[in-house]
């Protein structure tokens, strides 16, 4: 017997259009590419983005045709969102810091039609445009007076195409299970992976992401992405703001943390959220001007590992409460959250640190296991160990356009390697392949990472296996020092000395100026390895 409850779609025109009713007059501020701050409210972005359907429709945009964006967290890139995903096309977000054949092959691979670019990178894609055939129209999201001279082929003006159009447009309705966005894996080995997310997925990771044990959005706040909208959807919070109706607060390029610190300033944001590089750049301008965080009153902080000593700087020094979150492009992304529960309020200091610095546990409609090389389900004990499986309505259940199975016996594997507690919080020891394999035991580089730059004087730390003679693997802990009082080999020894177990000590410690980054902001492993791939150590 089904039930009998009226037959609504899950859509995301739907969360735009609640805003424009309920919140109209609630703000969405940006940070421009060409430089002003730029304001309007929910009722302006509602109509533009039903302007926007509508000159893509006249450009012969189809349901189901993928729409490509470069372009940072503005409000032309969060009508993008809508006005794509609305009237039935796939909003097919790019990430301008990968390489040049990764890109080409991502916007071939997904069959862009259009391409939406931001100013600053015109120049990108002008270098690939040739290798681009299947692209039928280039729109730069800017106005007539800032449209560059570019070789783009019959470059479309973004402003003038969306004020062309009147806004009597009635979004349509269709299967909630219709493609809306499509968002490519860094894809560490081999090509990157689509992950092609329906408005079902989309809606319900929203309502999920709301939740006041998730991210806790409501109409009282002021909310800032600092986590790119080409990455894994900013987290989800281009949709989830508007269906609470929270004021959003769009950086744009403005990266850098005097920028960002400005306008926690001016707009009064509450909470923001980014991965943890982006806020050692911020802590560290924060103790070298003197400046607080003003309103802000919750950091999310995930993509890596949040450091222990970074949650608490945050909570102790600013009085900031820390999220950690743990999410893959392939769970949409949010998969566990670190919120406590009330029987950890009378927890010591130290010890909701600990836990704190725990990935989390499932955000409700997700669901987790872990299992050993054999397949076999690990008990949830807090110690035993094994790959990190999920499940949910906004897991990936196959890639685009990918021969083969993404899911083992119904499952994601996720590729991370993690222990879960008794009270659900999930813990990542690794990515199954930096894990260091040191005479049959396992090394935890994230551990041992987050132990190195808790030091006053460490900037950054990665650390990776070496092939070692005897052990197979042993760790090598690459260092970026702070600029001004760099600590030696040997402080830094003797700091780990009581805080790891002793055959976790690194073999040895080389300084470096910078460690390389990913396209989303982690630490690239994959390129460190290869720089010290022929590195002996002082052990071997
Ligand atoms: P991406 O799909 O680019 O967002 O990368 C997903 C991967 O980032 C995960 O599989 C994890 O390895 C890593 N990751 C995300 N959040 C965290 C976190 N809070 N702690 C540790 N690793 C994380």
């Amino acid at each position: 017997m089904l039930g009998q409850m009226m037959d609504h779609p899950l859509l995301i025109s739907d969360l735009l259009t609640f805003s424009a009713q309920y919140h109209g007059d609630t703000e969405i501020v940006t940070r421009t590419v060409e430089g002003p701050i730029h304001r309007y409210d929910y009722r302006s972005a509602a109509r533009r983005s039903r302007q926007l359907a509508q000159a893509l429709a006249r450009l012969g945009i189809e349901v189901g045709d993928r729409v490509a964006t470069m372009a940072w967290n503005t409000h032309r890139h969060f009508e993008l969102y809508f006005g794509v995903s609305g009237m039935g096309a796939v909003c097919h977000t790019l990430n301008p810091r990968l390489f040049a054949d990764q890109l080409t092959y991502i916007v071939n691979h997904a069959g862009d039609k259009a391409v939406f670019v931001d100013l600053t990178f015109v120049p990108l894609l002008e270098k690939l445009a040739d290798q681009l055939q299947g692209v039928e129209h280039w729109v730069v999201m800017t106005d007539g007076e800032h449209m560059p001279d570019t070789s783009l082929p019959n470059a479309l003006c973004y402003e003038d195409l969306v004020e062309a159009e009147d806004g009597n447009y009635d979004w349509p309705s269709f299967d909630e299970n219709t493609a809306s966005s499509l968002c490519y894996t860094s894809g560490t080995t081999g090509h990157p992976k689509g992950v092609l997310y329906s408005h079902r997925s989309t809606v319900l990771h929203s309502y999920a992401a709301c939740m006041v044990d998730t991210l806790r959005l409501s109409a009282r706040d002021s909310v800032l992405p600092v986590v790119p909208m080409f990455h894994a959807n900013a987290w989800g919070l281009p949709y989830a703001s508007p269906l609470v109706g929270a004021k959003q607060v769009l950086p744009g390029p403005g990266l850098d943390a005097p920028s960002l610190v400005e306008l926690f300033e001016q707009e009064e944001v509450t909470t923001t959220a980014g991965v943890p590089t982006i806020w050692l750049g911020l802590l560290q301008h924060l103790r070298d001007t003197g400046k607080s965080l003003g309103t802000v009153r919750r950091v999310v902080i995930g993509g890596s590992a949040a450091p222990r000593s970074m949650i608490a700087e945050f909570q102790e020094r600013h009085r900031v409460q820390v999220v950690h979150a743990w999410g893959m492009t392939e769970t949409s992304p949010l998969g566990t959250v670190g919120t406590l529960k009330s029987k950890h309020e009378g927890l010591s200091e130290d010890a909701r640190l600990d836990l704190q610095a725990k990935q989390g546990r499932a955000v409700a409609g997700v669901q987790l296991r872990i299992v050993s090389d054999d397949g076999a389900e690990q008990v949830q004990d807090g110690e035993a160990f094994g790959e990190l499986e999920v499940k949910g309505p906004w897991v990936v259940g196959r890639y685009f356009r990918t021969e083969g199975e993404a899911l083992r016996d119904g499952w994601f594997p996720t590729g991370d390697v993690a222990t879960i507690d008794h009270d659900g919080f999930m813990q990542i020891t690794d990515r199954a392949k930096d894990v260091i394999k040191s005479g049959g035991e396992w090394i935890s580089s994230i551990d041992l990472e987050n132990e190195v730059v808790a030091h006053p004087r460490v900037a950054e730390a990665a650390v990776i296996g070496i092939h070692h003679p005897k052990w197979d693997e042993r760790p090598l802990l690459v260092v970026v020092a702070k600029p001004d009082d760099p600590p030696t080999a040997e402080e830094l020894r003797e700091f780990l000395q009581d805080k790891i177990a002793k055959w976790w000590m690194p073999d040895d410690i080389v300084f470096v100026d910078e460690l390389p980054h990913t396209a989303t902001g982690k630490i690239s492993k994959k390129d460190l390895r290869v720089r010290f791939e022929n590195y002996e150590l002082p052990t071997a």
